[in-house]
């Protein structure tokens, strides 16, 4: 910790205006001009009203707002790219500490290494870094922030060649609950940097990440939109598992959108919606998508070579500010029951409902269960039934809709990805941290966060 930040916590000052005094960075309140932008988050269907947005510019601020809130027993939020799905980074009568200033990043190259801060999406990474052909995986969407993700696990378009987010993690600057800056790794408070891997925001706000990158030049990347059928829904995961670990794919089953690379006369049609990256040779990345389009003839297709930050053009859609609903669930297999349950359901749906479909294995796979606090390395596909752009008047069939489905499918989970819950209660975030994961995480969350200071995320009790 340096003195500037010592100097600083330890007597926390207590109204919000010499709190405003002691920051180097800002204090937005209601009623100022900037409230209303920077209390938006991602997800409109949780948005609150908070009681001010710290936004902090060093980790002397994380830690003067922690203990700011602690003395005036206020709840805190903490954001950093804001696309939580539950709005854990916001809520009524909070202070959110709002990490979006810290924006550092340097990229040693030769040492294959980076130093981020932790409000950083991974747009914005991915771009500097392809820059030097290399990367670092985080998920499908650029404005996702690397924080929220990385300290969930981080499954993206590398996880099958390069594993998660988390994998690539080398270091941590934390701002413990009693404010102290703590550095976690594998040699430094090790118990720490387990516990960030996988277990969310219950163990300390994180202001830096240090990341091993990797080398990522051109990729073959862009969509197939196969036609929605039995035979094709349940051949995706065996040819998707069976592909080489350059290719990763998600599936998005829903009407084909009027895109450009689709003839219009199947624009609306019900389909596979199939993005790819291939981290590889691009003759090699065709190759892999042959067993796809031998099942069925593309309504249309865009697969071209890209610098890698290029497939974010695909989900920019989806990381724009909307109301969304979401369930999801790993499962060993899409079985004939679950692909009948999927299409019967998309029959009767509600607009813009959509199921996605994330096939794993590969490098992430490869992981020890133990290794790191998420645990499911095991996992064959992430399936996540979405309903997003719900309109106010479609809220109550869209979330009927969206549980039904998940009520046929769950009882085929294998677990669920702790940053792809919503507010679902305890028992579900058990599911996320299987075996004795959770007892270790509450292990590390008394020593760590006995007071569960930080407990707007999916809550691990301190044990
Ligand atoms: C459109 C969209 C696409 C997505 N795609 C993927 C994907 O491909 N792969 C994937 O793995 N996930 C994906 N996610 C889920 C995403 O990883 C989580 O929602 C994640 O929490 C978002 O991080 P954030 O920093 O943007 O969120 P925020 O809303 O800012 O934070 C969410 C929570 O994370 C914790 N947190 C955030 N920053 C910090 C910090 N600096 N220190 C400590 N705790 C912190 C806090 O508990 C906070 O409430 C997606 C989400 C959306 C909305």
């Amino acid at each position: 910790m340096d003195a500037a930040v010592s100097f600083r916590i330890g007597a926390a000052p207590a109204d919000l205006t010499t709190f405003a005094e002691c920051l180097r960075g800002t204090l937005v309140r209601p009623g100022d001009d900037a409230y209303e932008q920077d209390s938006q988050v991602w997800n409109m269907a949780r948005q609150g009203a908070p009681l001010a947005i710290v936004r902090a510019a060093d980790a002397g601020d994380v830690a003067t707002a922690v203990e700011f809130a602690r003395s005036n027993d206020i709840e805190i939020a903490v954001r950093s790219g804001g696309h939580s799905l539950a709005g854990h980074s916001t809520g009524d009568g909070v202070i959110v500490i709002d990490l979006r200033d810290l924006r550092g990043l340097h990229i040693d190259p030769a040492r294959r290494m980076a130093w981020a801060g932790a409000g950083l999406t991974a747009g914005e990474y991915t771009t500097a870094a392809a820059a030097h052909g290399l990367a670092t995986p985080f998920g499908d969407t650029g404005t996702v922030g690397i924080a929220g993700l990385t300290l969930g696990g981080g499954i993206g378009w590398l996880a099958r060649k390069h594993g998660l987010a988390i994998d690539a993690l080398v270091e941590a600057e934390v701002v413990t609950a009693d404010g102290r800056v703590v550095t976690a790794s594998a040699t430094e408070h090790p118990d720490l940097f387990w516990a960030l891997r996988g277990g969310g925001g219950n163990f300390g706000i994180v202001t830096r990440f240090t990341y091993e990158l990797y080398p990522v030049g051109e990729i073959l990347g862009g969509a197939l939109f196969l036609p929605l059928t039995r035979d094709v829904l349940r051949s995706l995961v065996p040819i998707a598992a069976s592909a080489p670990e350059e290719l990763t794919t998600i599936a998005m089953i829903m009407p084909v959108p009027p895109m450009p690379f689709v003839a219009e006369e199947h624009h609306g049609k019900p389909s596979v919606f199939l993005m790819f990256v291939h981290a590889g040779d691009p003759a090699a990345g065709q190759a892999a998508l042959a067993p796809f389009r031998a099942v069925a003839t593309p309504y249309g297709e865009a697969a071209m070579p890209m610098p890698y930050p290029g497939i974010y053009e695909f989900t920019a859609e989806g990381g724009a500010r909307h109301a969304s609903t979401t369930r999801s669930l790993f499962m060993d297999t899409l079985d004939d029951e679950s692909v009948d349950a999927i299409l019967s359901a998309l029959e009767d749906a509600p607009p813009a409902s959509m199921v996605q479909l994330r096939v794993l294995g590969g490098a992430m796979g490869r992981v020890p269960a133990g290794a790191t606090a998420f645990a499911h390395r095991g996992a064959s596909v992430m399936v996540a039934i979405m309903n997003p752009f719900v309109a106010p008047e479609l809220v109550e069939p869209a979330t009927a809709w969206n549980r039904a489905l998940f009520a046929a499918l769950e009882p085929k989970a294998t677990g669920v990805y702790a940053n792809f819950l919503e507010d679902e209660g305890d028992a579900r975030i058990r599911v996320a941290y299987p075996g004795d994961t959770y007892d270790r995480l509450a292990g590390i969350k008394r020593r760590y966060d006995p007071a569960n200071v930080f407990h707007r995320n999916q809550n691990i009790r301190p044990g």
